[in-house]
């Protein structure tokens, strides 16, 4: 009986104790013990090319310890997040690289607190990040899927995991696709992560692979006959209803595309476009899957004249060849103002 009456106060004593000691380390006193920290930031340029050796450089002082680590970072969807780091070396500093994010956003740098000195975010600046080419035609010149009135979106916040398929083609076509999805990201933020080779040909919701939100395969009109007379196929497989900022959207779950592979043989006389990013020829496998997966960003094809031809999201192959006479994997203006539309400038889709 007194035993626990003795363990009762020892209790109250230790509580009464730490809450002392809680008292008296609140945050707001240690960072009254520490120096404020000092600097500036100098913007070189405002205008940062992407996926190209002229990306950003700044520079900057900053006060604080010989050695103090320091972040570039960019206020995204789900507020400020990393872009680079860095150390200042005797209070001075640089960041030097390349951004990819297409577009007009915020920036800033931060230091840290450290055990001397108090954080600091210094002033936030507002930077164009721009393709390394012209983009041709007009931001208008675009359409959106629109599915019983809704948008469809892929949930820009969070990578997109996909696989291939290319038992029927080969590893040739890797430079390629690398090209596509890097430019999918630069349009509009989405990353992407590889997560293996499959021999699924994406046709429903049963033949996707656990884990997988994307699928790019390869596979005769035989084995996939919605591809006749198609050189590929786009196909939404998992759809669910979701919301974004604007209102109620469908969320895609998992998309596939699917390339004809009785018209992709290189040397078949079938061939109907060349394996390539640029052909001074005709259409190109870039140019055909920069379109397709358009389609599971959820863009639609565009207006069927000389502005819309220009454009990837074009219904055909048909399209305008550039100035120098080339037909290019890159995406016109129009194409990077739809994607900006479903990309992560648009927030997150949520379920
Ligand atoms: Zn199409």
């Amino acid at each position: 009986m007194s035993s626990r009456r003795t363990t009762h106060a020892l209790i109250a004593l230790l509580t009464s104790l730490f809450l002392a000691v809680s008292v008296t380390s609140t945050p707001a006193e240690a960072q009254q013990q520490r120096k404020q920290t000092r600097g500036s930031v100098t913007w070189v340029t405002d205008t940062w090319v992407s996926g190209s050796g002229t990306g950003y450089s700044l520079s900057g002082t900053v006060s604080g310890a010989r050695k103090r680590p320091l972040l570039l970072q960019y206020k995204g969807a789900q507020g400020w997040q990393r872009l680079a780091r860095t150390k200042a070396v005797d209070n001075a500093f640089t960041f030097n690289g390349t951004w990819d994010w297409y577009g007009t956003h915020k920036v800033r740098v931060l230091a840290p607190a450290t055990r001397r000195h108090s954080r600091r975010a210094f002033e936030a600046h507002r930077v164009n990040v721009v393709p390394s080419y012209t983009a041709r035609g007009l931001a208008g010149d675009h359409n959106l899927l629109r599915f019983n009135g809704l948008r469809e979106r892929v949930n820009p916040c969070q990578p997109i995991r996909y696989k291939l398929n290319l038992d029927d083609i080969g590893d040739g076509v890797l430079p390629i696709i690398d090209s596509v999805l890097f430019q999918f990201t630069q349009a509009t933020g989405v990353r992407f992560k590889y997560v293996g080779r499959t021999h699924t040909i994406p046709q429903g919701r049963r033949t996707m692979d656990r884990g997988t939100d994307l699928i790019i395969a390869w596979a005769s009109q035989s084995e996939r006959p919605a591809l006749a007379g198609a050189v590929a196929v786009s196909q939404i497989v998992k759809l669910d209803l979701g919301r974004d900022r604007k209102g109620r959207v469908w969320s895609v779950k998992q998309t596939g595309v699917t390339v004809n592979s009785d018209l992709t043989v290189p040397g078949s006389p079938n061939q109907a476009v060349d394996i390539a990013l640029d052909s001074p020829s005709r259409a190109t496998l870039g140019m055909t899957l920069l379109h397709e997966l358009g389609h599971g960003f959820g863009l639609a094809h565009t207006d069927r004249n000389e502005a819309g031809r220009a454009q990837l999201m074009y219904f055909s192959t048909d399209n305008l060849p550039w100035s120098n006479g080339w037909f290019r994997s890159l995406f016109g203006a129009g194409d990077l103002a739809g994607l900006r539309k479903v990309g992560l400038a648009a927030g997150c889709v949520r379920d």
